[in-house]
């Protein structure tokens, strides 16, 4: 029967319950467990495909081409668990699907309530992967404990217990344990709220999480065993790690949480393995080089904004024993101050995904820089085609080429949208989303970086590389380096003579993993540190120049 463990956050928001998920994912698998990752949102948006990445974050892809939050990508780096559509449910989602079950006819005569229409529709998707050959679901609630929002949620997984058994449920509460400096002491008051907020509404939670600044003593941790109803073991600490989020698992692990959760729900499975891991944290730990990489894209400031390309950076340097410095830049403050006031010096520039025209121009002058100095340049979805049109105006003269997205009226649409998109104007869920497959050509960089000539990348975007373009770009020196298996669509460009100036249409950073780093990463990393060896003494960037990570 598979067991279902239930990650509930207190106190604030931001506390880390991905990560915390996603650890507990890495452990039991590591004990050869089958496990499932599962997250659900209370907000009513039916997926976060809508949202500016300042509400939300970045917006993380599947293959299947759901639109995701972005601990799903948290989950996908630290385990293995297969992500579907299943992975992700929010309120706006279980309502369009009652509500569309209602006009169908299905509760004919009934009045449609919240309880237990609604509530049984989420114990439905909870459910979604139970079934032979899953050991252990693992459902992340999101939001904080005493929302509004989040009651329809807590509610089901209350439910829950009662209709697969108290034993097969487990129910882990992640929470605060502010430090106040003026009292000189930990506060575990907040924690003894949020519990009681949880037994209000009916549950008990069986592990508290601990987040703090600083270790936990016994006495504390008592207290809150205490106040909380739960066993002393069941107190388990998770101190702020100041240096990588992949460490984490193995620190829960020491604090017996993998262990606790097998005893109380009765798992199999042998001890755990993590030997990758511990050796993977040695690699972080340990660097042999280091190098610079500006991300220039127009959430700068917005630390989640592109998470999974930063994560991917820092996959990408493992590759090489290298740590990798990133400094976040405006696109706009390049627009102001000029590439080389803000770019001069960096190993690498990578221009990320993104939507509308603000800091577009910034960007293009970003990828100048890159292409007229050397230095090594990755163009992702939004930076291969921003590429695709700065090579376009300065090497082909196509004065004025741009995407229709930015300039409707451009007189060289050597971005544009196909046919298909045309006709949509829903906005939600329309994009090219998920997994394609594209075929390489070979003897280019991103041949050489993959090891083979048949790949499959996740998209999400809604223009495209106009082919009326290609034979003027090609005759400049732009190389095709991948194309959709019918040669149809434009998925990869490549400047030959360049040391290594690769777009991809697609978003490689969602399928990178620490323990296996995205072969365009690391080669994009190992160019950076190419380019660095020459310019060695060369005086670091300035600090002031660059905003850093
Ligand atoms: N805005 C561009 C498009 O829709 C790029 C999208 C992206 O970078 N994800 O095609």
């Amino acid at each position: 029967m598979t067991k279902h463990i239930f990650v509930t956050g207190g106190v604030v928001s931001s506390l880390g319950k991905g990560l915390t998920s996603a650890s507990i994912g890495l452990l039991l698998e590591s004990r050869g467990l089958t496990v499932r990752m599962q997250k659900l949102d209370p907000y009513i948006n039916v997926d976060p495909g809508t949202m500016s990445p300042y509400q939300h974050g970045e917006v993380y892809v599947l293959d299947d081409g759901s639109e995701t939050d972005l601990d799903l990508g948290h989950y996908e780096r630290f385990t293995s668990s297969p992500l579907s559509r299943d992975s992700n449910y929010t309120t706006g989602q279980i309502y369009l699907s009652v509500i569309t079950k209602e006009r169908r006819g299905d509760f004919l005569g009934q009045t449609v309530q919240v309880i237990p229409h609604i509530t049984n529709e989420i114990k439905a998707a909870i459910c979604k992967f139970d079934g032979p050959g899953v050991d252990v679901v693992i459902t992340e609630i999101g939001g904080t404990v005493g929302d509004i929002e989040s009651l329809p949620f807590l509610e089901a997984i209350r439910q829950l217990s009662l209709d697969l058994g108290r034993e097969n449920c487990l129910y882990i509460h992640l929470t605060l344990v502010p430090y106040l400096k003026a009292a000189g002491e930990l506060k575990t008051k907040p924690t003894q709220h949020s519990v009681g907020q949880l037994r209000q509404i009916g549950i008990q939670p069986d592990i508290l999480i601990c987040r703090t600044e600083r270790s936990l003593s016994r006495d504390e941790r008592a207290k809150i065993a205490l106040f909380c109803n739960v066993p002393l073991e069941a107190v388990i600490e998770e101190k702020d790690k100041e240096f990588s989020v992949y460490e984490v698992p193995i620190s829960l692990m020491e604090h017996g949480l993998d262990e606790l959760i097998v005893r109380k729900l009765g798992l199999k499975g042998g001890e755990p393995k993590l030997d990758h891991w511990r050796e993977l944290l040695h690699r972080l730990r340990n660097p042999q080089h280091e190098v610079a990489i500006a991300v220039v894209g127009k959430y700068a400031e917005h630390r989640d904004a592109y998470k999974s390309i930063y994560e991917a950076l820092s996959h990408g340097g493992l590759a090489h024993s290298a740590q990798v410095r990133i400094h976040r830049v405006h696109s706009e403050a390049v627009q102001q101050q000029g590439a080389q006031a803000l770019l001069k010096g960096v190993d690498g520039i990578l221009v990320p995904g993104g939507f509308g025209e603000r800091g577009i121009e910034g960007k293009i002058q970003a990828i100048h820089y890159a292409r007229t100095q050397g230095i090594p340049f990755f163009g992702i979805c939004l930076g291969m085609q921003c590429a695709v049109a700065e090579f376009a105006r300065h090497v082909c003269g196509l004065q004025g080429a741009n995407s229709t997205e930015f300039d409707p009226q451009t007189p060289h649409p050597v971005i544009c949208l196909l046919d298909e998109q045309k006709r949509i104007t829903d906005k939600g869920g329309t994009m090219r989303r998920g997994a394609y497959p594209a075929v390489l050509a070979p003897g280019t960089r991103v041949a050489a970086a993959y090891g083979v000539l048949g790949i499959s990348e996740r998209h999400r975007h809604r223009f495209e590389f106009n082919n009326a373009y290609r034979e003027i770009l090609t005759a400049h020196g732009l190389q095709i380096a991948g194309t959709s298996p019918d040669g149809s669509l434009v998925e990869i460009i490549e400047l030959p003579d360049h040391p290594w100036f690769v777009g991809v249409q697609f978003h490689p950073e969602f399928k990178s993993q620490p323990i296996r780093p995205h072969p365009l990463f690391a080669a994009f990393v190992g160019a950076a540190l190419e380019h660095r060896k020459p310019a060695a003494s060369a005086p670091a960037p300035s600090p002031a120049a660059i905003p850093s990570a």
